[in-house]
């Protein structure tokens, strides 16, 4: 299976072979930045499935934070990418909303709720975890 994406400008391109592991809504407060307050709808790649096939990332991790992500970006246009994490090393996190068609999203859980605002929607009967789910 192929999924396509895109940044906003269309200066970054990239195709995924492979099927996601996982596909989650984050309520982290750090996510609240790069999203504008809403929960970041991401889907979870193999890294080697996932390569941008036109340009190239600007790439930011805080110097700050002991184990920070590599967060993705258009140098252009702003739009977050996604993120490469210390706690999925195998992994490429891609935001839904670059995806060329993101109704393939479908959330499997959401975590993080440690930081949940009152204005963000959980839809009934999803599992909810207050920091990451277990590892399978
Ligand atoms: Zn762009
Ligand atoms: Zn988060």
């Amino acid at each position: 299976m192929k999924t396509t994406g895109r940044c906003y400008c269309g200066s970054l391109k990239y195709e995924i072979d492979g099927q996601a592991e996982a596909a989650f809504q984050c309520h982290c407060r750090e996510c609240q930045y790069i999203t504008g307050g809403n929960p970041n709808i991401v889907m979870v790649f193999p890294k080697n499935a996932f390569r941008y096939v036109d340009g190239n990332p600007k790439k930011f991790a805080r110097a700050d934070l002991e184990t920070p992500v590599t967060r993705h970006f258009c140098e252009k246009c702003g739009t977050a990418m996604g993120t490469e994490s210390p706690a999925r090393p195998n992994s490429m996190i891609v935001k839904v909303g670059t995806l060329d068609d993101p109704s393939a999203f479908s959330a499997q859980a959401a975590i993080f709720t440690c930081d949940i605002q009152p204005f963000h929607h959980l839809p009934d009967g999803l599992p909810v975890f207050e920091k990451r789910p277990p590892k399978k």
